[in-house]
């Protein structure tokens, strides 16, 4: 394993195209990507033109339609799949290490979580590719049955705050089951995309199979990915509003997409919680990951018989949370992706105290000393803001939680239904009854219940209304990146 200090440290960035780290190939255009934490220049990147996009198409096409990884039995991808798996383990702490510089997210949390579950993901979809069944109905004279044969060429187009890991959440099912890839990762954050290329090549996947564009979306190399008749699925991870862009543009060619959007939760905590469970998980709930979490169940809504002890104990123990240098081990928050996305933070929390909410704690940037360079801002809580309020509706994105008394199950439900977002919510309560009433009735993707980011891959993850189309996980996974057939033969 590289140490920590030896990692490598690319000052240029690529594209990968077939088994080829291609510069921009058909023009020099480039942009940077910055070290969050004190404004640093980390790389220069290739910043993918519509031309860079097509080629990157053609060698996913070509791998697709001449290669041998769709003909390839999933045990024998399965082996490639756990070898770039030890791979990635191998280079753990150097992984983490560079994708937190890249992100500001903590360095505990990209060691101990987010690279490991890059890990994760290809050996869970290798091992279910391979493990899978199909259907089959012997039905008199008749014989029916079903196989999956792989979609072709995916475009996975992935968000910055989980970077790796997001990607390999959409690589790895792809992949498993036969389908060769085009990624285009976050401009934010391209750092961590390239290594895991090379591993993949170093792994034994052949040239074409997993191709990487840089760059941005409208008009450039993003938009070219969604509009192109070779490529058969789209899997896409960002925000609602991109998410209606790459599916209209996918549109003109009938492209399949999955969108994994954003989102607003409820984190509902009942009179009768373990509080000792509440608290920390509605802390890791809205403050992990710097607030940038798509899951976070960033509206709070306690019972107003423990709303007070709730609230003061919450908030001690949100003040106590270490916010600072993202490499530092001793840290919990980073700072956020960017200055213009923590104006857009501080832009909501302004809202909220223009229009009579009280912030109990943080509320503005974090400008002295080591956070001078930095996009520090630090936990913050709010109260006096109801759910109709425009703070409680619009997805924030930072680490701003606005939490709201309630008196009855079925106001809590009614609060936490009324959102245009529908992808997780978060119960605490020793009610099993209520638990499953509530679990049944919540228009949600995810529901947690006295627990929160537990994930089995074998589920469906994904999000109503705005917070997304489709499902990806476990045979989720599989109806969308397979074209699932059905075969009758007279016998
Ligand atoms: P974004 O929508 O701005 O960008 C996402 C990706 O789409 C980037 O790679 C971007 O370059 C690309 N893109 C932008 N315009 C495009 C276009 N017209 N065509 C093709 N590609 C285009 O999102 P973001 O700011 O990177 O990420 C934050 C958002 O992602 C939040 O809303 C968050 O909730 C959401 N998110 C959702 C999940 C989930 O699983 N549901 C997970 C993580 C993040």
């Amino acid at each position: 394993m590289i140490a920590e200090g030896q990692q490598p440290s690319p000052k240029y960035i690529g594209h990968l195209i077939g088994a080829q780290m291609a510069v921009g190939a058909d023009d020099s255009a480039t942009f940077e990507t910055w070290d969050p934490h004190d404004g640093s220049l980390l790389a220069t990147v290739a910043r993918g033109s519509t031309l860079n996009g097509e080629r990157a198409i053609e060698a996913a096409r070509q791998a697709f339609d001449q290669g041998p990884w769709p003909r390839m039995t999933p045990k024998e991808r399965h082996r490639v799949l756990h070898t770039l798996a030890d791979l990635v383990d191998n280079q753990r702490d150097a992984l983490a290490m560079l994708e937190t510089k890249d992100s500001g997210k903590a360095i505990n949390q990209t060691v101990h979580a987010d690279i490991p579950r890059v890990a994760q993901n290809l050996r869970f979809f290798a091992d279910y590719a391979a493990l899978v069944s199909d259907e089959a109905y012997p039905d008199g004279s008749l014989l029916s049955y079903t196989v999956h044969p792989p979609a072709g060429v995916v475009a996975a187009i992935s968000p910055w705050n989980a970077p790796l890991m997001l990607a390999s959440w959409k690589i790895a099912p792809a992949l498993a089951f036969g389908n060769t890839v085009v990624l285009k990762p976050a401009p934010q954050t391209p750092l961590t995309a390239n290594w895991f290329g090379q591993l993949a090549l170093e792994a034994g996947l052949p040239p074409g199979v997993l191709n990487i564009v840089h760059g941005f979306g409208s008009d450039e190399v993003g938009a070219r990915l969604t509009t192109d008749p070779r490529v058969d699925r789209i899997t896409f991870t960002g925000s609602s509003t991109t998410g209606a862009q790459v599916m209209r543009a996918a549109a003109g060619n009938l492209i399949p997409v999955s969108a994994e959007l954003g989102g607003k939760s409820a984190n509902i905590v009942f009179n009768d919680a373990n509080l000792d469970v509440a608290i920390p998980e509605s802390i890791r709930g809205i403050f992990a990951g710097n607030g940038q979490v798509c899951l976070s169940g960033s509206r709070l809504f306690v019972e107003r018989g423990i709303y007070a002890e709730f609230l003061d104990r919450f908030t001690a123990e949100a003040k106590k949370l270490t916010v600072g240098d993202p490499k530092d081990h001793s840290t919990y928050l980073g700072p956020l992706i960017e200055q213009e996305h923590l104006d857009k933070v501080h832009r909501y929390v302004e809202l909220a105290q223009n229009g009579g909410g009280t912030v109990v704690t943080g509320g503005s940037q974090l400008v002295n000393g080591e956070y001078a360079n930095g996009f520090y801002y630090p936990p913050t809580i709010i109260t006096g803001m109801d759910n109709s309020s425009q703070i409680s509706q619009e997805e924030i994105f930072g680490p701003v939680e606005i939490v709201i008394p309630f008196d009855s199950e079925d106001e809590v439900l009614a609060m936490a239904n009324d959102s245009q977002y529908g992808l997780a919510g978060i119960l605490f309560t020793t009610n099993l009854d209520r638990a499953h009433r509530m679990a049944a009735r919540w228009k949600a993707g995810t529901i947690w219940v006295n627990c929160f980011f537990e994930r089995d891959l074998r589920l469906p993850f994904g999000g109503e209304r705005t917070s997304g189309v489709g499902r990806e996980g476990g045979r989720y996974s599989r109806d969308f990146f397979t074209e699932p057939r059905a075969v009758t033969l007279r016998i």
